[in-house]
């Protein structure tokens, strides 16, 4: 099989929420997110999204996106896009760095290969586990009150763990710890998830005075040296995030014991084929798994859907539905979610068949 074009498309998805906050007074309330389109010699053709959080979160952005895809696209014309070692090898040849560029080309790719070998991409990455696996809301950071406000509604809609958007000033930050923990039940599990928003001595200030909650701490700082220093400070369980940005990123954490979890972000790590390898390497060392993207709407929902699908339920923490935050559905066949819980599609490939009527003209053909 060979590559013959690769189109990109662009969709708007706004919150349902109307805005999502988290550290550093950070916002978002529209997501700008990239589609593409893989087309093939033999009709197939594979599809694949990224959507950075906004320009602020990690070095991506979703022009950036756009344009580092129109630079790569030409070169992988004639390529085979079932051969998902070499076509990795091929893109990062071509462009050094920008994982998240890469992401969508390989998204897409997959999809081809579990359309063309009749498999869903979860049973090509280790098969189905169960029927369902359990999803994380996120709580955008707000007041103490609304915040476990938004915990009680959430878990009305099935929903069992919760990842607190802190990062701010360390004593509200404590208060919304306690809040939200006031309003826990039996078998819940909260995240406080800074998004490096504190400073060292914060967030070991912070991570002393919720010493007596049940209560996992993640990406507290910007640096990994900073978090492994608050790391060594507390006896909460401790999750790293935006600093594990691929498999070098992982073994140094290990050697480490800097994290009891690593939030596995696909675009992140460069893709799918990237980002199965960090699973596959967790798994054998037994580093539970939070698995999603930066953002995202049906398509990357499916992805990381088949991702988490064929992970071992006891080191998958978490997953994400992207698209139930989000008011816009650009495909049918991706996954819903139903009591806080999701699955990966059984048909082949990711098992979306996109709207293109939602989704428009191409903004860029190769
Ligand atoms: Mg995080």
């Amino acid at each position: 099989m060979k590559i013959t074009g690769i189109r990109v498309y662009q969709v708007d998805l706004p919150l349902h929420e109307g805005s999502y906050k988290w550290s550093g007074g950070n916002a978002v309330s529209v997501f700008d997110s990239t589609v593409v389109a893989v087309d093939t010699d033999d009709g197939l053709t594979g599809w694949g999204e990224v959507c950075p959080l906004g320009p602020a979160y990690l070095p991506a952005y979703a022009r950036g996106a756009r344009t580092g895809i129109a630079e790569l696209a030409p070169q992988l014309i004639g390529s085979d896009p079932l051969a998902l070692g070499r076509l990795n090898e091929q893109m990062d040849a071509a462009m050094r760095g920008h994982p998240y560029v890469k992401s969508a080309i390989d998204m897409a790719c997959w999809d081809l290969l579990g359309q063309a070998s009749g498999l869903p991409v979860a049973t090509l990455m280790g098969g189905h586990v169960g029927d369902t696996f359990a999803l994380y809301r996120a709580i955008s950071q707000e007041t103490p009150a609304q915040m476990a406000r938004k915990i009680a509604r959430y878990r009305r809609e099935g929903y069992r763990k919760f990842q607190l958007k802190v990062g701010g000033d360390p004593d509200t930050d404590i208060a919304r710890i306690r809040a939200a923990a006031a309003v826990l039940e039996q078998g819940d599990v909260l995240i406080a998830d800074a998004n490096t928003g504190w400073t060292q001595h914060a967030a070991v200030r912070v991570a002393h005075a919720v010493r007596d909650v049940d209560v996992y701490i993640e990406q507290p700082c910007a640096t990994y040296e900073q978090c492994l220093a608050v790391r060594r400070h507390t006896d909460r369980p401790f999750i790293l995030d935006e600093v594990i940005d691929g498999l070098d990123a992982v073994v140094r954490g290990v050697a480490d014991q800097a994290m009891d979890v690593i939030n596995l972000k696909i675009s992140k790590v460069g893709g799918l084929t990237k980002a199965r390898q960090i699973r596959d390497l967790c798994v054998s060392l037994g580093i539970a798994m939070t698995i999603e993207d930066t953002w995202g709407g049906d398509i990357i929902t499916a992805a990381i859907a088949h991702l988490a699908h064929s992970t071992p339920e006891r080191f998958l923490f978490s997953a994400t539905d992207f698209n139930s935050y989000v008011t816009v559905a650009f495909t049918d066949g991706a996954p819903l979610r139903k009591q806080g819980r999701l699955a990966a599609s059984r048909k082949p490939g990711l098992g979306v068949r996109p709207r293109m009527k939602v989704l428009g003209k191409p903004v860029f053909t190769a």
